[in-house]
């Protein structure tokens, strides 16, 4: 059985049709990435998993449909959004934002545990873990929001282009970092425009065009691919 298994997606806004009706499944430990260009439907598909915007199709989640719960019970059900802009909490401390991370959580000694463990993974978070989060680079906030997910222990991470607005250097770290997480275990869902990076790190890859999924395979046999190639990798 899928971790997650999606069926006839939609979303729309008014009369502005995002997802056209999609489907797709992400396998317990899977890395699977959604790629396409800017407009594609793809941040749209992540908010629509969350509830953050009226889904219409099906969605099972660990074989419960979710498409009728509030985002709050969507997230205690264990999928967690680190959104595109990261919504981190600006004015508190980079500690702070790794405690709301855990807020649902009833295990403090574990808790102790994986916030060890996301410093460890993100060694300049444990450096600046007084810092308001606000004063921090774009790298930095980007390490934070994905280590905020992780402090709740997500069963599947929805990761929304993380490699937005960094530099080069840091893009680099932001993926070596999620190449760390997937082989730790975790599942996760990845949204990327830059297809060569995300295919590069993903087993699995969906490419959506105009609110709909219009190939999918392999992520090694993709990035292969001369049709990819030329509609997104640049060749
Ligand atoms: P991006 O990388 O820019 O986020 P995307 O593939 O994630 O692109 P979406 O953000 O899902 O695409 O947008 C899909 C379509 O829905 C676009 O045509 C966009 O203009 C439209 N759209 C997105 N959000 C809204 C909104 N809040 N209200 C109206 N239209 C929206």
């Amino acid at each position: 059985m899928s971790l997650l298994r999606v069926r006839g997606l939609k979303v729309a806004y008014g009369g502005i049709q995002a997802v056209r009706g999609i489907d797709f499944e992400v396998e317990q430990g899977e890395l699977v990435c959604l790629i396409g260009a800017n407009g594609a439907g793809k941040s749209s598909t992540l908010k629509g998993l969350m509830g953050l915007v009226k889904p219409h199709g099906e969605i099972s989640f660990a074989g419960e449909r979710l498409q009728h719960l509030p985002t709050h019970a969507i997230a205690a059900r264990g999928m967690a959004l680190v959104p595109e802009g990261r919504g981190i909490f600006g004015r508190m401390t980079v500690a702070e934002n790794l405690d709301m991370g855990a807020y649902l959580r009833t295990d403090p000694n574990a808790v102790r545990a994986d916030l060890a463990h996301a410093y460890g993974l993100f060694p300049r978070l444990a450096e600046r873990r007084k810092q308001l989060a606000g004063t921090l680079s774009g790298g930095e906030q980007q390490m934070l929001a994905i280590a905020r997910a992780l402090m709740g222990r997500p069963r599947l991470l929805l990761l929304d282009e993380p490699s937005m607005g960094l530099a080069p250097l840091m893009v680099g770290k932001i993926y070596e970092t999620i190449a760390a997480i997937a082989a730790d275990g975790v599942t996760i869902l990845l949204v990327e425009q830059n297809a060569n990076l995300a295919l590069q790190v993903s087993q699995r890859a969906y490419v959506m065009e105009s609110g709909e999924i219009t190939l999918t395979g392999g992520s090694a046999e993709l990035a292969k691919d001369a049709q990819v190639r030329a509609a997104y990798l640049g060749d």
